[in-house]
């Protein structure tokens, strides 16, 4: 009896275990090959720009991208911290910020591949391509180009026929999720969005993805598929600079529309460019939240030039994403990470960052449970706070004040370019209120106590 039961039980609990799935989100590993320790601190990497790297160590520094023991560390940290992943989503950037020329492009996406390869030699890997990895960065053509083909040869192994085919004509491709009837990845060039893309600011469809995507969509909707979507840049807003957005308006309007259309199907979006850990919020017209889409942290550490931002590096960040294998609904998602300083001074190990459900105390990562935690971030000091750290992997632990929670409240809120703005008076005007609210009170106690 007691065996059967045992049995019993055993089946049930390999049932429940065999719903749950995990896969690894990597992204922004800018690889600098310039990077070598020298007593001039401003000569450790091209990537600094001649910003001392005033605390260079063997596995980087935050003025400089990924040296080679850096990119090592992170994808050997992935085979010990969960060898066996479903699958692997990559999402881009690979060069460092530094112009090298055009002849580093290719090596670089090549020794990435190589090592992610060598690693997880049976994993299947979703790859897009970042605005860093074409020459010159950021000009992505919307046709076929000898860095799209090379890439697909050098890809082979991860992409299927079709997909080699339209990836050498746009940089995208669809497949079914690990081969499976009804779960399907779609891998977006979303670069070809980027209002600094010289090629295709004045086109209405680059490359035809928008028709296309609108297409996979409607099809998967008619044969019941779930699907995921990565890409590179997301649409929306920065959370570290105010109004700080990265497509050109008419494209992130067509791709908010999309998502909106399509939202039924699409169960996850998983983007990266950011190099900081936040997410972005889609709702439909009645307010309902709808989607979400997951930024994960860069590998590399590199402080951000962008001029407004202060002291924008991170420490290398690498996340596994847990999900329902039946209906792909995202369950956690769960961030490691590399203390750059600790490791450089010879004791630090990648470790748990955080986990998603148990920081924000929420039940999963659905858009409702994400629209939750979001509203805590909005209103609670403390999880402000908690997520603001996150959003540098540990590495800015100064206060969000409350212009920083106006910047972060409304950049993962509002996709939509007017929303956001909106948004800004409206949490401007929330922050006045609550900060005059203890002024008030006590103004009222005196009053009261003076009758
Ligand atoms: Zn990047
Ligand atoms: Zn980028």
């Amino acid at each position: 009896m007691y065996t059967v039961r045992l049995l019993l039980s055993c089946l049930l609990f390999k049932e429940v275990i065999s719903l749950s799935g995990s896969f690894w989100h990597i992204t922004d590993l800018h690889w600098d090959p310039t990077y070598e320790l020298n007593n001039d601190p401003e000569l450790v990497c091209q990537s600094s720009d001649k910003r001392p790297a005033a605390n260079a160590g063997k596995f980087g520094d935050y003025a400089c991208d990924s040296p080679w023991l850096l990119i090592n560390s992170s994808v050997y940290a992935m085979k010990d911290i969960l060898p066996d992943p479903d699958f692997i989503v990559w999402t881009g950037d690979d060069t460092p910020h530094a112009d090298l020329g055009e002849k580093v492009v290719l090596p670089i996406i090549s020794n990435l591949t190589h090592i992610i390869n060598q690693v997880f030699p049976n994993t299947k890997v979703y790859s897009a391509l970042g605005n860093h990895d074409y020459h010159p960065k950021n000009q992505l053509p919307a046709g076929p180009n000898h860095i799209y083909s090379q890439t697909a040869e050098m890809w082979q192994e991860w992409l299927d026929p079709a997909s080699q085919e339209t990836f050498k004509k746009g940089g995208y491709y669809t497949e079914k999720l690990l081969n499976r009837t009804g779960f399907r990845m779609l891998v977006l060039n979303t670069n070809l969005y980027y209002d600094q893309n010289k090629q295709t600011q004045n086109m209405v469809d680059p490359a035809g993805q928008f028709t296309w995507a609108d297409q996979v969509l409607t099809e998967a909707a008619n044969n019941k598929e779930k699907v995921y979507i990565i890409g590179h840049v997301p649409p929306g807003f920065f959370e570290k600079k105010r109004s700080k957005p990265w497509f050109v308006p008419g494209f992130n309007k067509l791709y908010l529309d999309l998502i909106q259309r399509h939202h039924s199907v699409i169960l996850g979006q998983f983007f990266g460019h950011h190099h900081t850990d936040s997410f972005r919020m889609f709702y439909n017209s009645d307010g309902s939240p709808i989607s979400t889409m997951f930024l994960s942290p860069g590998v590399t550490p590199w402080k951000t030039s962008l001029p407004g931002v202060v002291d924008g590096a991170n420490n290398p960040g690498i996340r596994v994403l847990e999900y329902d294998t039946q209906t792909l609904l995202v369950k956690d998602v769960v961030t490691y990470y590399l203390n750059l300083t600790r490791a450089n001074a010879g004791g630090g190990r990648w470790e748990k960052e955080y986990r998603l459900t148990e920081s924000f105390r929420v039940p999963d990562a659905s858009p409702a449970s994400m629209h939750q935690a979001l509203n805590r971030i909005a209103t609670d000091p403390c999880y402000l706070q908690k997520y603001y750290e996150y959003n540098s992997v540990n590495y800015d632990l100064t206060e969000c004040n409350s212009d920083c929670r106006i910047d972060h409240v409304c950049a993962a809120r509002e996709v939509d370019f007017d929303r956001y703005e909106r948004c800004l008076v409206t949490e401007g005007a929330f922050a006045i209120y609550s900060g005059l609210l203890p002024v008030l009170s006590v103004a009222v106690s005196l009053v009261l106590a003076n009758r």
